[in-house]
């Protein structure tokens, strides 16, 4: 850890034009609406289109994928057509998500950015990259079966990037990882981001990457102060419907995500609002992509105000209205519980995240509490005015 740095540490860049951006990136970045970097841009951004491998980590809603689309749009050589920065996520949803933002922040370098993700149409995507892109943020098993058919070429590819790093090199995903990395230069440029980063996932970077840059948050300073949290002590699992019908009407104040730990709790749960009259909508990994993909849409336009989910979305996902997080289930590591709170509260709104907890649960929500050094009262009356 002695090669690490705290973000004070590194030189903090404090206005994009001081970037040495080019100019269409600028003008990308304007264009969708920063106007400042905020803190981990200040300081990451500048190594990583340095060609640095970089170590960022950040809170939730920090603006950590963004600066990853901004580096991107820098890096690419529109004048090629090949594939040159490849991102990687855990979901199609980030993913899709992810390539959404580059084209954004890139439409003044006609960057071409594709999401390779499960789920599409194979056909689509090998047409797409046939066709040559710049950017592929992509999930790991369909990137994986791109470049194993030869349609995602890969070499020139100069930038590995893994948001939600720690997620990516778990057990689930580490293997198709390393096969993607095999396929790649031995020059390449690897980015890891994630809002966190614990000790053992720390311990295996330097299997594939090279003094890099670090940027590193103490446990104590990972939770948000603008995401206040909230318990509400229910006995037992059947209290804890009753509990969220009282809360209903709080929920579609703006937008609410609940999490269940289960796909069929998610599904037995939408079940049980509906018929209850209650409005709510709910997507899970069980569900085709294509309708999974148009509850995505009604959340992020705001038609559908309650989403109920599991953990596909726990990591991410930015919808600014979501103001409040329910966690009907507690998660079930520590690092979860990070990333779904983080769902409320982007870029400095407010946020009010509630769990639901047993008796037998009050152990898990102390050790949480105590782990990150913060606070989860008993839920007051006047939580609307939170919110
Ligand atoms: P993270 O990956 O750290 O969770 P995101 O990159 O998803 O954060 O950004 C969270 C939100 O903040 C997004 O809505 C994004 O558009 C916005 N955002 C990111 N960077 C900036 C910035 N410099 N100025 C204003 N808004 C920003
Ligand atoms: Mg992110």
């Amino acid at each position: 850890m002695a090669d690490s740095v705290t973000m004070d540490a590194l030189e903090a860049i404090t206005t994009f034009e001081s970037m040495r951006l080019n100019d269409d990136v600028l003008r990308g970045i304007y264009h969708f609406g920063f106007q400042k970097p905020s803190a981990i841009q200040q300081r990451a951004l500048v190594p990583i289109i340095g060609g640095h491998d970089v170590i960022a980590q950040a809170q939730s809603g920090t603006g950590k994928t963004s600066m990853i689309a901004v580096a991107v749009c820098q890096l690419a050589n529109t004048a090629s057509r090949e594939v040159q920065a490849l991102i990687l996520s855990p979901t199609r949803e980030l993913a899709a998500q992810t390539e959404k933002v580059v084209l954004a922040v890139g439409g003044f370098v006609n960057v071409q950015a594709h999401a390779c993700v499960g789920g599409k149409s194979v056909g689509e995507d090998i047409r797409k990259l046939e066709h040559g892109v710049h950017v592929v943020s992509g999930t790991p098993g369909r990137v994986c079966d791109m470049i194993r058919r030869g349609a995602l070429r890969t070499r020139s590819i100069k930038l590995l990037v893994l948001d939600e790093a720690d997620e990516m090199l778990t057990r689930e995903f580490k293997d198709q990882i390393y096969e993607v990395y095999r396929y790649l230069r031995p020059d390449l440029q690897v980015c890891l981001i994630s809002a966190t980063l614990p000790q053992e996932i720390l311990e295996m970077t330097n299997k594939f990457m090279t003094d890099p840059v670090r940027i590193l948050v103490n446990r104590d300073e990972l939770t948000l102060e603008g995401i206040k949290q909230f318990f509400v002590a229910v006995e037992r699992e059947e209290w804890k419907f009753d509990t969220l019908c009282d809360l209903y009407d709080n929920l579609t104040i703006t937008q609410a995500v609940i999490f269940c730990n289960t796909k069929q709790k998610v599904d037995w749960l939408t079940e049980k609002m509906r018929s209850n009259n209650f409005t709510v909508s709910s997507m899970h990994g069980d569900m085709p992509q294509m309708e999974r993909d148009a509850i995505m849409a009604e959340f992020r336009s705001g038609n559908t105000r309650v989403l109920i989910t599991t953990d596909v979305l726990a990591r991410g996902l930015d919808v600014q209205q979501v103001s409040l997080v329910i966690n009907y289930d507690l998660p079930n590591n520590r690092e979860l519980y990070i990333h779904r709170i983080g769902r409320s509260g982007r870029f400095g709104r407010k946020g009010v995240a509630i769990n639901f907890v047993k008796s037998d649960d009050v152990r898990i929500l102390r050790d949480i509490e105590q782990y990150y050094s913060t606070q989860i009262d008993e839920m007051p009356m006047n939580v609307v005015d939170l919110i």
